[in-house]
């Protein structure tokens, strides 16, 4: 698939863009003035893969936090680039709080709310940091809080044509000309192109696509994919991916954030791999081994080979942050788990190791797959827990470091 043509930005040594892999993304949902809570939350989420993460800076108490929060993520060895989150006050905040403006490693401005016409003085302040600090920047653009002015003086102009375009399409065209003309207004202070991120975002599946299918024609910067708002559980999930897999297949996108709404207490870090779940089903990166799983059907009654494809794969997931540093490529891993004769032994084949468990009325055999080739067939109680140590075995013998030949 060939990748749209971006500028690279370095975002505290992520790159950004140009042949730089897609990047992910998230933020926290922490108070960020509750230091222990928001350490605690952006190591989570780089712990999870996140290769930055945003907090929101929104008042001095958060700015005034963010020192403290660095300090503590050093302390635990979390060096994940930390981007602040500026809304209305961020020219002051940054202006005020010299250090939280060093330490982050990029802004977002939401040009609706600190940006265009009356507010342009705030817009420039914010921009005059990001130079002062040598900082990126993201000119985030998000339909909930478009710029009213411009979109009412938009809405009046469309109006006065004889044949007036739909609302819809002139929201549409101030989004992109929100986004553009603040570019505009950001190099023209002096922000280097190679120091923006783009982005412009909208919860309406279609709406995303038309966004920055046409973004991604009128300018080089380095584009942030994501659907806001996205929502709960799978409505979030699956509209996310249907917006971002259809433009990351045309080539467009350089980082990613899947906007999920966690239930009370619930995981943050689901959002990340989300993200990776993306990539990698689209065949862009790859972050864990996959484990194909039949879903089951009436060929099989037994419950068994469900339980065996989600302890291997709770397995993998417990075993990465290790495997990841020791068995590089690990990740490339593909792992078969089958229910029955019909697809299992076909699936297993095509997996690195694959197992095929015996479907009702079949022999109580699991025949055993390696590179495509039957290794054994495991019988017995213990099926599972030999499956799980054949599975080590092929990862300590396929990706552990090359040994230094002795001399
Ligand atoms: S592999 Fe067997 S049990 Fe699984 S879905 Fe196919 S036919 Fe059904």
């Amino acid at each position: 698939m060939q990748r749209r043509r971006s500028l690279a930005v370095d975002v505290g040594g992520v790159r950004v863009g140009g042949d730089a892999p897609v990047v992910v993304q998230s933020m926290t949902n922490t108070d960020t003035a509750d230091i222990p809570e928001t350490i605690e939350q952006v190591h989570q989420l780089a712990a999870a893969g996140s290769e930055l993460v945003r907090i929101t800076v929104n008042n001095k108490e958060a700015a005034r936090a963010v020192p403290a929060i660095v300090e503590g993520l050093e302390k635990r060895g979390v060096n994940v680039p930390l981007i602040g989150d500026f809304h209305y006050n961020g020219h002051v905040l940054l202006t005020e709080f010299p250090e939280c403006a060093r330490l982050l490693a990029k802004y977002r401005i939401n040009p609706g709310n600190t940006g265009t016409r009356t507010r342009d003085r705030n817009f420039v302040t914010i921009i005059e940091q990001a130079i002062k600090w040598d900082k990126p920047v993201r000119i985030g653009v998000n339909w909930g809080s478009l710029d009213q002015q411009l979109l009412a003086e938009r809405m009046d102009a469309n109006n006065d044509l004889p044949e007036p375009k739909s609302a819809k399409e002139v929201m549409m065209d101030t989004m992109i000309e929100s986004a553009m003309r603040s570019t505009a207004l950001a190099e023209e202070v002096g922000l280097p192109a190679e120091k923006i991120i783009v982005s412009c975002k909208l919860s309406g599946v279609q709406d995303l696509i038309e966004a920055y299918t046409r973004l991604g024609e009128l300018c080089e910067y380095p584009l942030h994919l994501g659907l806001t708002e996205a929502g709960m559980g799978n409505k979030g999930v699956v509209a996310s991916t249907a917006a971002l897999s259809i433009l990351l297949q045309q080539g467009v996108g350089d980082t990613i954030r899947v906007s999920l709404t966690p239930m009370p207490n619930g995981d943050r870090a689901e959002e990340v791999r989300v993200s990776q779940q993306i990539l990698q089903s689209l065949g862009i990166r790859n972050f864990i081994p996959q484990v194909a799983a039949c879903p089951g059907c009436g060929r099989t009654k037994s419950t068994y080979f469900q339980e065996l494809a989600d302890e291997i794969h709770n397995y993998i997931v417990k075993m990465m942050p290790v495997w990841r540093e020791v068995y590089p490529g690990v990740e490339d891993m593909n792992v078969a788990v089958m229910g029955c004769v019909v697809n299992g032994p076909g699936e297993s084949k095509h997996a690195n190791i694959g197992i095929s468990l015996p479907g009702t009325f079949e022999e109580p055999k699991a025949p055993v797959y390696i590179d495509g080739e039957h290794h054994s067939t495991l019988t017995g109680d213990n099926i599972g827990e030999t499956f799980r140590k054949m599975l080590d075995d092929y990862v300590v013998t396929n990706y552990g470091k090359k040994r230094e030949p002795v001399q």
